[in-house]
């Protein structure tokens, strides 16, 4: 191919988490800055490799889905629109250049990316930029409701407490208006070799089976993010009774699922708040409409709390150096991944999260609570467990959360720690939940389900359960739960608590490559 070939100014978009038309600066500065734009996603293997410390698949087929659906959808998008999208398998930082090197350096004005701020994300735009000397680099910050440059401090001054991040932005910075996108977009270079998009096959996974119970039949693309706004605000008018329902735990309606979608870049905040101040317009403004709002703040805060503490966000002691006792042990962690610690609350939601890729805040909370604080087991396997298998997983709101969770965050007042039997008992009062995901328990009927150790004899019988043998007895009792288990049951201690070899951890540069979890010396 001649390098004059393209007689115009290319640039070249890499997309990586923000795969959609509207709103994307990144490809609005190409399509202003060029005669041709080539918008180019790469499958970089390290994708598809294991999880930092413990090895897990790294990107689970529930967001392996969604993902190839996102750019089938975005191809057609950009096909509509007169262009088209690049796909090839390879490391970013070679393949770009490789390219550059096919067209021909001349011809290429610059490329253009949206700026990310956790490690492995900022590793290859450094790899990139290097390997790019000599041709322009158009970095573009874009994935929060707030702009960076907007926000009332600098990045390494972003407040440890989340309230005064929160008000000091609603106070002091405006949000930007959405990008008006072309109709027609710049058109591809000539010549280029689209590629085709892999399967799930190429990728070395099965398709995930669906489950009948999912909350949410998640399809990815930008078309099915707006159309689900358009559904949740429009159609069923349930963001009007959001902060009511938003803890709850069945089904599509309770919350908004936009976290998918955000995830991958499919939805912009930005258009989100838009639509939600056109609601507040023509049909009502209450609690629940700002609280969706509200929470978007809180997806902002963990990014740019990635973005001050750098590196910290991964450390076992966390963003300030908080050293607590964690333990690595095989079968309390294998209990809690695979749904059989014998608590039902934790049980049905990391059953849920199995099945399906999802799991509601609600779910999250316990179950994060239940691995640090009642297991005491090293936060990491949590959150990389997550990693793995969420289908909206983002780092910042993975790892943050995690931290927060751990209690090693930057706030040390949320240290919290979740009662499990109380939490059940309150979000799912007469135990629906929990017999939708754990159909050993399905004939104990109400509340009681959320503590079967509390059951005479008698009533396990009739049940048809027996506890240790149809459906594990509790790992660990906390002596909290006591208190509110149904109908005030006494329950005996029948739970054996767990041990474990405590082990010490440290940075995640320092632990790469530990391999926990496949290594035979811990395997049961
Ligand atoms: P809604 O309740 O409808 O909230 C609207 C939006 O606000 C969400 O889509 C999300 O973008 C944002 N949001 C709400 N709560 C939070 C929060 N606590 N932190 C950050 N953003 C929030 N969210 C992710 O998007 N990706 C993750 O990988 C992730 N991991 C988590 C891990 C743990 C241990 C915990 C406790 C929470 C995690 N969350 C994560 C946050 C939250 O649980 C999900 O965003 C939410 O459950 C997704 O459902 P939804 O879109 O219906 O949320």
């Amino acid at each position: 191919m001649s390098a004059t070939k393209f007689g115009g100014r290319i640039v070249i978009c890499v997309l990586r988490n923000d795969l959609r038309y509207h709103d994307n600066e990144v490809l609005l500065w190409a399509h202003n800055n060029a005669d041709h734009v080539l918008p180019i996603y790469c499958f970089d293997p390290r994708h598809y490799e294991g999880t930092w410390h413990f090895n897990f698949p790294k990107t689970g087929p529930f967001r392996l889905k969604f993902l190839l659906e996102s750019l089938g959808d975005l191809r057609s998008i950009l096909k509509k629109a007169g262009s088209g999208l690049i796909v090839r398998r390879g490391e970013v930082e070679k393949v770009v250049p490789d390219l550059i090197q096919t067209i021909g350096k001349s011809n290429v004005h610059a490329v253009a990316f949206q700026e990310e701020v956790t490690k492995e994300e900022l590793d290859v735009q450094t790899a990139l930029v290097k390997n790019l000397a000599g041709t322009g680099i158009k970095k573009i910050w874009g994935s929060t409701l707030f702009h960076k440059d907007d926000i009332p401090f600098k990045s390494d001054r972003v407040p440890d407490v989340f309230t005064e991040f929160r008000k000091r932005c609603e106070g002091g910075a405006t949000i930007r208006s959405t990008l008006q996108m072309p109709d027609q977009f710049r058109p591809l270079p000539p010549g280029i070799e689209e590629g085709n998009l892999p399967t799930m096959e190429d990728l070395g996974q099965a398709a995930p089976v669906n489950d009948s119970r999912t909350a949410f039949p998640f399809k990815g693309g930008e078309t099915t993010g707006l159309d689900r706004i358009q559904q949740y605000f429009w159609g069923s008018n349930n963001i009007s009774t959001y902060k009511e329902t938003r803890n709850g735990l069945i089904g599509s309606e309770y919350s908004t699922k936009f976290s998918t979608w955000l995830a991958h870049g499919c939805l912009s905040p930005r258009k989100i708040y838009e639509e939600v101040k056109k609601y507040e317009r023509q049909r009502t403004s209450n609690q629940s409409t700002y609280w969706v709002i509200f929470e978007l703040i809180w997806r902002d805060y963990f990014k740019f709390v990635a973005l001050k503490f750098g590196d910290r966000l991964f450390y076992l002691h966390g963003l300030m150096g908080v050293r607590k006792p964690w333990k690595r042990d095989q079968r309390l962690f294998d209990a809690w991944k695979d749904g059989r610690t014998g608590v039902p609350f934790v049980d049905s939601n990391m059953r849920e999260l199995k099945s399906t890729g999802f799991m509601s805040n609600r779910g999250r909370q316990n179950v994060a609570s239940f691995l640090t604080k009642d297991l005491g087991l090293d936060w990491r396997l949590g959150a990389e467990w997550f990693e793995y298998l969420l289908v909206d997983h983002d780092v910042c709101s993975n790892y943050g959360n995690w931290l927060y969770s751990a209690g090693v965050g930057n706030d040390p007042r949320q240290d919290r720690k979740f009662n499990m039997v109380k939490q059940g008992l309150d979000y799912d009062p007469q135990g629906d939940y929990i017999r939708q995901w754990i159909p050993e328990l399905n004939t104990i009927r109400d509340g009681s389900v959320h503590t079967p150790w509390t059951l005479s004899l008698g009533a396990l019988r009739q049940s048809e359960v027996s506890l240790g043998e149809t459906y594990p007895n509790p790992i660990v009792k906390a002596p909290e739960w006591n208190r509110h288990s149904h109908r005030n049951n006494k329950g005996g201690n029948r739970g054996a608590s767990g041990g474990g070899r405590g082990k010490g951890g440290h940075s995640r540069g320092k632990q790469r490559g530990m391999d926990f979890y496949f290594s035979s010396s811990q395997k049961k």
